[in-house]
């Protein structure tokens, strides 16, 4: 009996498996016809200034708009796109695409609107990443200083050198570095004073938190210390309320980003928000 069970689990098991194999090698095949039919796209989320409460900047965010309307979020897809390497061809793309809007935002608004890309653990280990950056910023005539990169802290895993050299190999093209989701990551606390990084972004499980757990006061306070006294700025993600905006704002942190100001929007909702201050100042 005790066989026959065990056979069951076993059929049950691979039963899972396939489906999970199935799932993930027709999201393969539907995502390369997505980038192929021009299917993703990028959506914008406004940085704000503490101090000065005007839009320091944007993050683009990547959605896929299928041909039926639906809008697929990156938690859908960017994991299978890292595993079969399709992240190589979507990365280039959401660099172009950000650097044209930075030059047309920078053109539009009379000041740089610098834009900030999120870069995949596979694509920051591409050996010619800094060649593509140097090549996207010719391409689209776009001031360096007007790119920012978020790298998270998960991508140092297996060798900091590296991953320190990569970083000043950028640094040196005149962009602007950002550790994404800080905190959360394997601790890179003894690295970080060599690590060349403009800004630190406090993951938002830190603000989320923060009402019903006031431990979490302790890591904000701690984190922005840090990060300032290496010279960095740090902005916290993920604000949603006006306790956590207050709160940010009283203990120091630079910069917000999050519901509480705006959700990511397309780009045509990015510029009426930055048109929208320009003709308030
Ligand atoms: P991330 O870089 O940490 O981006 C922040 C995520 O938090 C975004 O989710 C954003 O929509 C969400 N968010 C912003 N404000 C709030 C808030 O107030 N409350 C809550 N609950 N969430 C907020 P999104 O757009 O779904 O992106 C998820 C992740 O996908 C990103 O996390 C990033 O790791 C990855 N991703 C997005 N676009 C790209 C891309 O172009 N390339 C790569 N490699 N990864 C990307
Ligand atoms: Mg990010
Ligand atoms: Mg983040
Ligand atoms: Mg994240």
């Amino acid at each position: 009996k005790a066989k026959k069970a065990g056979r069951n689990n076993y059929q049950i098991y691979t039963q899972e498996l396939n489906e999970a194999l199935t799932e993930r090698v027709t999201m393969e095949y539907r995502l390369r016809l997505a980038i192929e039919n021009g299917e993703l796209l990028l959506h914008y989320q406004p940085k704000v200034d503490f101090a000065t409460g005007l839009i320091s900047g944007a993050e683009a965010l990547i959605r896929w708009q299928t041909p039926e309307g639906e809008l697929i979020p990156p938690v859908k897809f960017i994991h299978i796109a890292e595993e079969t390497g399709l992240i190589e061809s979507i990365g280039e793309w959401v660099l172009i695409e950000a650097c044209k809007k930075a030059k047309e935002l920078k053109e539009k608004m009379g000041r740089p609107i610098p834009i900030a890309v999120n870069v995949s653990p596979r694509q920051f280990k591409q050996p010619n990443l800094a060649q593509t950056i140097k090549n996207t910023l010719e391409l689209t005539n776009l001031d360096p200083d007007c790119l920012e990169l978020e790298i998270t802290e998960s991508t140092l895993i297996d060798d900091a050198a590296k991953f320190i050299q990569t970083l000043h190999a950028l640094k040196t093209i005149g962009i602007k570095l950002a550790i994404d989701d800080f905190g959360t990551g394997y601790s890179s606390l003894a690295y970080l004073k060599d690590f060349p990084i403009d800004r630190l972004k406090i993951d938002k499980a830190f603000v989320s938190n923060l009402e019903n757990d006031p431990a979490n006061t302790a890591i904000l306070k701690a984190i922005i210390v840090l990060g300032q006294s290496l010279g960095m700025k740090v902005i916290a993600e993920g604000v949603e309320t006006r306790f956590q905006h207050d709160y940010l704002q009283s203990i120091g942190c630079d910069e917000l980003q999050g519901y509480y100001f705006s959700k990511p929007i397309p780009a045509i909702e990015f510029e009426a928000l930055l048109q929208n201050q320009l003709s308030k100042s």
